[in-house]
């Protein structure tokens, strides 16, 4: 069949890189966790003094961009591909609370933006790619051929984080896990530049009440209305 973009956006938490690992492997696509990239920008300025309190100046953020190198890498024990900053996998580190707290403010920064948007262009110049993140149906693939909107309910979505977390050995509050939910999607619903919105030719999916495979079912649906031609090569 020919090979597509899919394009997934939505709020934080709602279920995308569950739902965007498990299509890619189903239809032997390439996975491209684009949160993951801005919390390895973000990584990187807190380890390197960037941010501090809480603070950063933008023209510093900048200047770091040029020292940061990102790539994904197959991880054959998980069967995903794990986020490694200059070379180190950071897998983990970008999933803790103190990344979590600062990277909207982080990726808000236009240079941070453009860079990673460049670079999730190059990723899936040739197709067959799942991407989920905050802007890929209205910004960075506005041509893909399909594109879903997710969403959950609240408390949905901040148990599943709370679940997701304690699996990798991460502790969190339940409180503290809701808030940073909250003001994410704030944050990344208000900004200036390519804030989260739903792209109108995207299909809402609202997964509070589905489980993993009819969320599966319902995008590999969708897939086949497409009604791809079979590939030439
Ligand atoms: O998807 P995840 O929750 O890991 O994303 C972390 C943060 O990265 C988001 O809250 C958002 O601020 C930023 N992000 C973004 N654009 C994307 C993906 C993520 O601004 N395409």
């Amino acid at each position: 069949m020919q090979r597509i973009t899919i394009a997934i956006d939505g709020f934080s938490s709602c279920g995308k890189s569950t739902l965007a690992k498990a299509l890619a492997a189903k239809l032997g696509y390439s996975y491209v966790d684009t949160g993951a990239m801005y919390r390895a920008v973000t990584l990187y300025c807190m380890e390197h003094g960037i941010i501090k309190d809480g603070a950063f100046e933008e023209l510093e953020v900048n200047k770091a961009l040029d020292h940061i190198q990102l790539d994904f890498r197959y991880n054959s024990q998980t069967h995903a591909s794990d986020m490694y900053l200059n070379g180190r996998n950071v897998e983990k580190e970008i999933r803790q609370m103190d990344v979590s707290n600062m990277v909207s403010p982080i990726s808000k920064v236009h240079e941070v933006r453009k860079r990673m948007v460049a670079l999730q262009r190059l990723m899936g110049k040739d197709k067959g790619v799942v991407m989920d993140g905050r802007d890929i149906g209205t910004n960075v693939f506005t041509d893909a051929e399909l594109k879903i909107f997710m969403t959950a309910d609240n408390d949905i979505r901040t148990q599943r984080r709370v679940d997701e977390l304690k699996a990798k050995g991460i502790k969190v509050s339940v409180d503290d896990v809701r808030k940073n939910l909250m003001e994410r999607d704030y944050e990344d619903s208000h900004r200036k530049e390519n804030p989260l919105t739903q792209a109108p030719d995207a299909i809402v999916l609202d997964n509070s009440d589905l489980t993993r495979e009819e969320q599966m079912d319902f995008v590999l649906k969708l897939v086949m209305e497409l009604k791809l031609p079979e590939q030439s090569v």
